[in-house]
């Protein structure tokens, strides 16, 4: 059973010759991709039926799992009883609910949410605030947007802007003027014998030095995300985002903290700034998780604090005029409050911080392999990068193709991953169970051997 009413042939046909997916190679445009037929719990099943483990949880998303009857009611109940309203003109129901729902989960004063249809959206909308806070306080100059190497922050022409990975820029064009990127925060990077403390302050001065140089009356934003995911689950050293809050705030600059991919679970928490970071920043950007991936839905969460200042008395006729048709779309909203309704009734954020030092366990003992240069994750992200031999060309392009070649591999014993270059990245749903990480860890594991055995390393 396949559950697709097409044969898979005519469907990769009409997918390769018709589709343009996302970071779509322009090669030849025949990517003979697996097919995702249907999906239950932890695993994905492709054209022939195989079962294979969703490794990356569909892109940083699924949080509570494929298949879910409760989410597939809330929603359909929705569409019979109100399926789009102007989110210019009127108010609803799930909207206004979720937008509460958001800010009594927010940490500290961000009690004002901006829906949008993802993350980038999200992201776009953070920076245009940016603009119209600083235009709206007679200060048109300030507003760069400080980022960092190795940031992933959307797909829209503001959040590519601020991206820091080289590939999702390649070919395009970036508004070079209003971002300016750090360099690269990951500790394993530091010279010889530095230790995290003055990795740390290294890379808080890097942020200091940027703001006096470009000029603190230039600068309106710092976003970072509390971990870099895409960029290779990099976890910057401890108090590393408390600092670079500081500097934020002693620059009159705005804090924005990218939570699109650690926002709902993924580390514990519902939000990772605070509980995890120690920090409120000033705007979250969140999407994915927060519907579990069942629908398209983002948010841009604000504070009370950069809010006071342009709202009220003297504000007559201004308006904030950004925003989607999509806005705060009454059917995802509704599958949004259904999924946070599950993930606190299963208790979903116990689990993962239950469970999540046994996922870094078997994460960690990969590192064992010759051909595994580190291993890194926090709570159910996790990393590992293949090891570069420096000198050698012919080893240094078969270690770029190093996660495609795990993840071939590893589809084959039935575990999707996600490569990216020299790494594969996880962050499989939350509610994996010890069985389950066992079973995707043995995966790779021979997957890994594999690979190390047939480039001799063995
Ligand atoms: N921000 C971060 C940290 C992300 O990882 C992503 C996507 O992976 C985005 C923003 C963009 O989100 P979307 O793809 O929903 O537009």
């Amino acid at each position: 059973m396949t559950g697709l009413s097409n044969s898979a042939a005519v469907i990769r046909e009409y997918d390769n010759k018709h589709y343009m997916h996302p970071w779509e190679s322009m090669e030849d445009g025949r990517a003979d991709r697996t097919i995702s037929a249907r999906a239950e719990g932890i695993y994905i099943y492709d054209q022939d039926g195989k079962k294979l483990i969703d490794g990356p949880g569909g892109m940083w998303c699924t949080q509570i799992g494929y298949g879910r009857q409760e989410i597939a009611d809330a929603i359909s109940e929705q569409v019979m009883q109100l399926s789009y309203h102007s989110p210019w003109n009127t108010a609803s129901e799930p909207s206004a609910l979720l937008a509460r729902k958001l800010a009594e989960l927010a940490p500290g004063d961000l009690n004002t949410v901006f829906f949008t249809t993802g993350g980038s959206t999200a992201v776009d909308t953070a920076m245009r605030f940016v603009h119209f806070y600083n235009n709206r306080l007679g200060r048109p100059d300030k507003k760069i947007v400080i980022s960092r190497q190795k940031a992933y922050h959307g797909s829209t022409y503001l959040a590519a802007s601020v991206t820091g990975k080289e590939r999702s820029k390649s070919w395009f064009d970036i508004d070079t003027d209003q971002a300016h990127l750090l360099p690269d925060v990951n500790p394993n990077l530091r010279p010889e014998g530095m230790d995290l403390e003055a990795w740390c302050d290294l890379k808080v001065a890097d942020l200091e030095n940027a703001i006096i140089e470009l000029g603190p009356d230039k600068v309106g934003a710092f976003i970072a995300e509390p971990i870099l995911a895409s960029g290779g689950v990099i976890i910057p050293p401890p108090g590393y985002h408390k600092k670079c809050l500081e500097v934020c705030h002693a620059h009159d600059v705005l804090y924005i903290s990218d939570e699109v991919v650690t926002g709902f679970g993924r580390l514990g928490h519902w939000f990772a700034s605070e509980d995890v970071f120690d920090i409120v920043p000033d705007m979250i950007t969140c999407a994915k998780g927060l519907t579990s991936g069942y629908l398209p839905l983002g948010a841009c969460l604000i504070s009370d604090r950069i809010l006071a200042p342009i709202t009220g008395e003297g504000q007559e006729g201004v308006m904030f005029s950004n925003g989607y048709t999509y806005s705060g779309h009454p059917v995802s909203c509704a599958a949004a409050l259904k999924n946070i309704e599950i993930m606190e009734r299963e208790n979903i954020l116990q689990h993962v911080r239950d469970i999540s030092p046994y996922f870094l366990e078997r994460l960690n003992a990969l590192g064992a392999s010759p051909i595994i240069a580190d291993t890194r994750g926090v709570g159910l992200v996790g990393c590992v990068e293949g090891r570069l031999t420096a000198g050698d060309e012919s080893r240094l392009a078969l270690d770029q193709k190093f996660g495609s070649r795990i993840d071939e591999k590893c589809e084959e014993l039935g575990l999707i991953v996600r490569p990216l270059l020299n790494m594969c990245v996880f962050s499989p749903p939350l509610i994996i169970t010890r069985q389950q990480i066992d079973d995707m860890f043995d995966i790779l594991g021979r997957a890994i051997e594999t690979l190390a055995r047939e480039t001799g390393e063995s």
